[in-house]
């Protein structure tokens, strides 16, 4: 019966919730591995795949991520 009253001028506005969605770039978000990273490499964390970049810190070029194995054989223990 008054399902509707609510509604101001019948208008159906979506609300500005589209913020937030800018970030399309899958290299913004990233982690770095502490222990390999004190080793002096990019030691930056692939999370989809949870791969290290194990090549040197400021590396030219895109990361190279290895697995976990290769990953523990840089990194400082
Ligand atoms: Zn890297």
């Amino acid at each position: 019966m008054n399902s509707q009253e609510r509604r101001p001028s019948g208008s159906p506005q979506p609300a500005s919730s589209e913020e937030g969605t800018r970030d399309l770039s899958s290299t913004h978000v990233t982690h770095v591995r502490e222990d390999v990273a004190l080793a002096g490499r990019c030691a930056n964390v692939h999370l989809p795949t949870g791969r290290t970049c194990t090549l040197p810190v400021r590396h030219p070029g895109s990361c190279n991520f290895v697995g976990p194995g290769d990953a523990d054989n840089v990194a400082v223990h």
